[in-house]
């Protein structure tokens, strides 16, 4: 069944038979503690269950007068639920998949968690004030065909895409609780501030060498939390621990850090926090959409939330929105009037 509505109780029972096997993210725990039960794992962002902090990679020996390699991907085939918020599936789906499946070369190690991981989205029904999601083409309710989506809705769940019929109890949705639902979700759609115009990261990308950069980004420390918590942040480095024999670890790396970018004969391109902080809003805002289509960063507001001098990327990108010459409205203007 494609579209149906569940109980709060079936939904929970249901839930907790399967604790094991699901996960959830800091973001949705928060916003959906009364629905959740209690114990299940929780993790910080998506990103740490498909591509985590640091992972072996290979292992090497020197034997017999050759080299011996042996690649070390995990082969765990137990399938799991991830409970995450529309913008955090929409890091995975389109940033991460993006990046880790969608190229030439297909990350085996991301793809075997990866294909065994399971989204159930559950929908937003409320903004909190650091989130931004429209503004970068996303939605409280995004989804995508392939995951389970979840949304309140009077007095129920609905349920979308439960093709492995998880919450096996339902009731097909009728003609008019469709049209409520539709209702309902156009209603929150035009409370939304709207997104950046369609060529923003063309006329960002013009705007590389403008002065008003160093006033943007002078408060930034580089500490690389906001990096590090990003679902989206997919920055690693591959390090190799051995000569004879050992093994390459793969570990989280970020563009705030001054070794990022230094190059062998001590030459750095990023040389102060101003150019590592706008490469971050570049590759962000600009670069990836120019080239693969879709903003690498999904409004989450995690960055903002973390940061420990508020630095805060949707106020740099209105910011510089205006100053590029749009006449937009930021999130703040648009949600109080
Ligand atoms: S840059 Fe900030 S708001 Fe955008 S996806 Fe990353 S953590 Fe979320
Ligand atoms: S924006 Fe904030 S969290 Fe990110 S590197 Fe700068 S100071 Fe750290």
């Amino acid at each position: 069944m494609r579209e149906k509505l569940i109980t709060l109780e079936t939904f929970r029972k249901k839930v907790a038979e399967h604790s094991d096997s699901f996960l959830v993210t800091e973001q949705a725990q928060k916003m959906y503690c009364t629905l959740l039960p209690q114990g299940l794992r929780v993790v910080k962002t998506p990103k740490e269950v498909v591509f985590p902090e640091w992972e072996e990679v290979y292992r090497f020996s020197f034997q017999d007068r050759s080299w011996k390699l042996t690649e070390t991907a995990g082969n765990d085939s137990t399938l799991r639920f991830l409970f995450l918020l529309p913008c955090e599936a929409k890091a995975v789906v389109e940033v991460l998949d993006g990046n880790f499946l969608k190229k030439d070369y297909v990350d085996k190690n991301y793809w075997q968690r990866r294909k065994n991981l399971r989204l159930v989205i559950l929908g937003c029904s409320t903004m909190p004030e650091t989130c931004f999601c429209s503004l970068v083409g996303g939605s409280p309710l995004w989804r995508d065909k392939e995951s389970i989506f979840v949304f309140p809705f009077q007095e129920r769940l609905y349920v979308e895409n439960d093709d492995l019929a998880l919450f096996e109890e339902g009731k097909r949705i009728d003609a008019e609780q469709r049209k409520a639902l539709m209702f309902a979700e156009e209603e929150l759609k035009a409370k939304l501030p709207p997104s950046l115009p369609p060529d923003f990261p063309q006329k960002l990308y013009a705007h590389f060498e403008e002065t008003i950069w160093k006033e943007l980004t002078w408060r930034c420390i580089n500490c690389g939390a906001c990096t590090f918590l990003c679902p989206t942040c997919y920055c690693f480095d591959l390090s190799v621990d051995g000569r004879l024999q050992g093994l390459a670890l793969k570990t989280w790396d970020s563009c705030m850090f001054p070794k990022f970018t230094l190059h062998a004969s001590s030459h750095n391109p990023r040389p102060t926090g101003k150019e590592r902080v706008r490469q971050r809003v570049m590759h962000k805002f600009s670069y990836l959409p120019l080239r693969e289509g879709y903003y690498g960063c999904v409004g989450c507001g995690i960055c903002r939330e973390i940061c420990p001098v508020n630095w805060d990327i949707r106020e740099v990108v209105e910011r510089m929105a205006k100053h590029i010459g749009y006449s937009i409205r930021t999130c703040q203007e648009h949600l109080s009037s």
